[in-house]
């Protein structure tokens, strides 16, 4: 138990680290320069939040949430996904008196009791974006528009955007109806799950994984012949936007939504190659859930993108992200106690420069110093050896050419900025 991490979470290590950081800056580069700002909202949450805001007839809310009552009896959840914190967030701190919309973007860990498997895990990590304010179809467009320039940016292909309109409060009850009529007679082949479903929530019947629901699922009636007028333009206009900017899409009627808050665009981002776990990135308009988390009606637009299996696609795509991993510029070698204090004090005054040094802490030979060096890629090793030290001069040795040179102490900082920086 000392030795192992809890099932589902990963250690990131350094080597690994920097592909996130890689991945992380993108992301906050794309959202900037789509006029999104970024958002950080706690870890945990009440528990009361994403029972309203994801929805109890959720996988999440049934049976994915690390809940747990705390010291002073409160009931508090790990945040499953992003979109009610930011929610709450909006309205806690009167987002909405600024100007509108709000666009806002997060990057940070979620926690689900999923079953782990490659690219499902239980701490993971989402960038999401929500656009508060406008139910203009141009915002729709731009949403899924930032996701495909991100992903684009990362060098990713072969991405496949799906995307369906799943109706409103006024036509989506018809659609219910729609559907229920037509799983009515065939409810001893449904699943025990999706026999619950019929009549809570008839929608995400389309969305159950097993074989034969999926199978009835095929004829299910499509909302397409459900949507009312408003809806239609305003999923045509969506796509007139995109086609606008050549991004290419398709129309997928089983894209679902199975809660009332959702309106409108979904859409989904699937990528081949990393097996089940196929959707990197969902997305689509809820213009009833800030109302149901206790706002005035406020239309609402996101997605939120898994960046486990983005790096998972990137690898199997065979992208390598930048490897620039942090290697110091500088290492100095030394023998014996008094050239180690002194090379401390060399590395404290470089590193005030802002240059990146290293150096011996375990009292190895100068040959093993010198290696270590070599391994760490470092572009000059100072050494520091009894007849430097008492003639007060350092031997700087360039590691590309070999070339080693004798130089003063008190030269030996703007010597380094100078061959460093070339001031
Ligand atoms: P799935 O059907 O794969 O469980 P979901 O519908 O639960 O996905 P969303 O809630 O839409 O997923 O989350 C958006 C994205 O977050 C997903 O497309 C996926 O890339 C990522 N994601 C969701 N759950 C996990 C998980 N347990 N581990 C890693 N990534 C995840
Ligand atoms: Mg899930």
């Amino acid at each position: 138990m000392l030795t192992t991490r809890p099932r589902g979470t990963n250690d990131i290590l350094p080597g690994e680290v920097e592909k996130w950081q890689y991945i992380e800056e993108i992301a906050r580069q794309v959202s900037g320069q789509f006029g999104y700002h970024e958002i950080r909202t706690p870890l945990f949450e009440h528990t009361e939040l994403f029972l309203r805001g994801v929805g109890e007839t959720t996988d999440i809310v049934e049976k994915e949430m690390y809940s747990f009552e705390d010291r002073g009896k409160r009931n508090i959840t790990l945040r499953p996904e992003g979109t009610a914190s930011t929610v709450r967030a909006f309205l806690e701190n009167k987002l909405y008196a600024n100007p509108q919309p709000t666009k806002l973007f997060y990057i940070g860990p979620m926690f689900r009791y999923d079953r782990p498997q490659a690219g499902r895990y239980r701490q993971f990590h989402q960038f999401g974006i929500e656009v508060f304010g406008s139910h203009h179809p141009s915002v729709d467009a731009e949403v899924i528009g930032l996701a495909c320039e991100y992903l684009e940016r990362l060098g990713l292909n072969q991405l496949k955007v799906h995307i369906n309109t799943v109706g409103c409060p006024k036509c989506r009850p018809q659609y219910r109806e729609a559907l229920i009529k037509y799983f009515q007679d065939k409810k001893d082949i449904l699943c025990k799950t999706c026999l619950g479903r019929l009549e809570k929530n008839p929608l995400r019947i389309l969305d159950c994984k097993n074989t034969q629901c999926q199978e009835l699922s095929l004829n299910a009636p499509t909302i397409q012949n459900s949507t009312c007028s408003e809806c239609q333009i305003h999923f045509q206009q969506v796509q007139n936007y995109l086609d606008s900017v050549g991004i290419e899409y398709i129309v997928n009627p089983k894209l679902v939504r199975g809660l009332d808050y959702y309106t409108h665009t979904a859409f989904e981002i699937l990528v081949q190659g990393i097996g089940a776990q196929s959707a990197i990135c969902g997305g689509g308009r809820y213009n009833g859930l800030i109302e149901q988390c206790g706002g005035k009606p406020t239309p609402g637009i996101g997605f939120a993108m898994g960046m486990e299996r983005l790096l998972l696609t990137l690898e199997l795509q065979g992208i390598s992200l930048i490897a620039n991993y942090n290697n110091p510029e500088i290492y100095i070698a030394t023998v014996g106690e008094e050239t180690e204090q002194l090379a401390f004090r060399l590395a404290m005054q470089l590193r005030k420069k802002g240059i990146s040094v290293e150096k011996d802490y375990l009292d190895k030979s100068l040959k093993a110093q010198m290696k270590t060096a070599d391994r760490l890629n470092v572009k000059y090793t100072l050494i520091i050896g009894e007849e430097e030290f008492e003639k007060n001069q350092v031997t700087i040795r360039n590691m590309a050419t070999s070339q080693q040179n004798k130089i003063p102490i008190s030269d030996i900082i703007s010597y380094i900025e100078r061959s460093l920086r070339g001031k």
